[in-house]
């Protein structure tokens, strides 16, 4: 089983998926946790090369190939192989990012990075995808909240974050089959409940 999460930056992805790990865990099941962009070795090194330019400094094409090659090598190298495990896996953000910061966010348009995706991951997408919403402002309250630093796409002013929140909503409404909408706000208890849920119904199916 293949889950991902998704949402803007603030969102408590993170701490959701650890969260969700440790009910699957304690339920019996073997998880792994991954992220993205990174998750293997050539992935983290794509991740910091991406990130740690200056702003300008990569244009969004070559953004796009970069998250769709460190997608490439998660996908064949970590995911595919821990499903085939029979593991669950817990994906910090996968493709729908791609669809809302480079399709949607950078302008070049979903169903190019979409279809770019498909290649780069042999079609694999996830059994269920939990976005995580938030709104700009209140992700940028938590994100500088826990740590003063900014990376280069969470400096990115507020209507930036909103066209990524559109996305997503779009992405969900687009598949519902595969897609859970919660709202990020409220309790981190009630939230993680409320995923457990969700989870529990689809190995139940
Ligand atoms: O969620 P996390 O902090 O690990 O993501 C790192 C950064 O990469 C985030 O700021 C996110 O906005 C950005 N990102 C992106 N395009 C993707 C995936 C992540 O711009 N396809």
């Amino acid at each position: 089983l293949f889950i991902a999460f998704e949402g803007g930056d603030g969102a408590g992805k993170s701490t959701q998926a650890a969260l969700l790990a440790k009910t699957l865990s304690h339920a019996g099941h073997t998880v792994l946790r991954t992220r993205e962009p990174g998750g293997t070795p050539v992935g983290e090194k794509l991740r910091s090369l991406v990130l740690d330019h200056g702003q300008g400094e990569i244009d969004a094409r070559t953004e796009a190939l970069i998250f769709a090659a460190a997608r490439a090598a998660h996908a064949a190298q970590v995911i595919i192989p821990a499903v085939a495990r029979g593991e669950i896996v817990l994906s910090d953000r996968y493709a729908d990012s791609s669809i809302a910061y480079q399709g949607s966010g950078r302008g070049l348009g979903t169903a190019a990075i979409k279809d770019l995706n498909d290649w780069a991951t042999g079609g694999l997408w996830p059994d269920l995808t939990v976005l995580l919403d938030v709104s700009p402002t209140a992700g940028r309250e938590r994100r500088t909240a826990g740590d003063a630093t900014e990376d280069r796409m969470e400096s990115e002013p507020d209507h930036f974050h909103a066209a990524i929140r559109t996305a997503f909503l779009d992405l969900a409404a687009a598949s519902p089959e595969r897609y859970v909408v919660l709202p990020a706000g409220g309790s981190v208890d009630e939230l993680a409940a409320s995923v457990a849920r969700h989870v529990q119904d689809l190995l139940h199916k």
